[in-house]
């Protein structure tokens, strides 16, 4: 089996524990409006407009783990693994699960790392070969997520559930843009639903940077929030206080903020 993959980097410490491979699919049906990554969205290999870079190359199953092998001595001796990314992995679900089913096989850990905006039935069936999931909530309004990431969020939340009551690890990501997704009530709501969960590990804020500014020109995309200016220090703490509260702020602090 065969898909596209637009990256493949070794040694990542950020997405899941230890030390890992992330494998990067081609392909989102989401387009939030702060994506960094604006080169991932299209399903096809794109060639930039301002430089012959091409984004995406076909890939096999095999040729995939080859690659994630190559650093399973680190992986077992740091508790890390391979992470599925993107893009939106389930996008290429039948190529996501194949090399997901491939690692554990194989004894390698495996994460996937999804805004959970798929069909029930394509989380199903990774929870016997994926050990943690990487979920992103990005805003509980509907009104406005569908403003901010061109999809509802009714299915994301309900495949959050369902996961949990699975029993699946999850490490829940919120990326939070200032002024878009982080006033009072929004960050009011997030807390209520991740408190409900009952197998989140970790619960991670990651700030708005703008460092994939540049890739919408490079891949001649339309900039849709166009701030210049990463979230300030000001932001973030009153992120982590309104999501970690006082009691666990330190610690939270210390394991989740870059
Ligand atoms: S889900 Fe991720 S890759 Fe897809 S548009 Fe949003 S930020 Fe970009």
């Amino acid at each position: 089996m065969k898909g596209i993959v637009f990256d493949i980097r070794r040694g990542v410490t950020k997405d899941g524990p230890g030390l890992r491979t992330s494998v990067f699919l081609k392909g989102c049906p989401l387009r939030c409006v702060w994506c960094h990554n604006p080169e991932s969205q299209s399903p096809e290999i794109e060639r930039a407009v301002t430089t012959d870079e091409v984004c995406g190359r076909e890939m096999s199953v095999e040729e995939v783990m080859d690659e994630v092998r190559r650093d399973k001595v680190f992986y077992a001796s740091s508790g890390g693994g391979v992470t599925i990314t993107g893009g939106e992995p389930m996008m290429q679900g039948d190529f996501a699960f194949a090399i997901a089913f491939a690692a554990h096989e194989d004894g390698i850990h495996v994460a996937i790392d999804t805004s959970g905006f798929a069909p029930w039935a394509a989380f199903e069936r990774m929870l016997p070969v994926v050990d943690l999931f990487l979920y992103d909530l990005k805003c509980m309004d509907a009104k406005r997520h569908r403003e901010l990431t061109g999809v509802d969020n009714q299915a994301i939340l309900e495949n959050l559930r369902r996961l949990d009551d699975a029993g699946a690890k999850t490490w829940i990501r919120c990326p939070l843009a200032p002024g878009l997704n982080d006033s009072d009530e929004d960050l009011a709501a997030l807390k209520a639903f991740t408190s409900r969960l009952s197998n989140m590990a970790k619960l991670e804020i990651c700030p708005y940077h703008p460092l994939g500014l540049e890739k919408y020109v490079k891949f001649g995309k339309r900039i849709l929030y166009d701030n210049p200016n990463p979230a300030s220090r000001e932001d973030v703490s009153r992120w982590k206080s309104a999501l970690y509260g006082a009691a666990c702020f330190s610690r939270q602090a210390r394991m989740d903020i870059p």
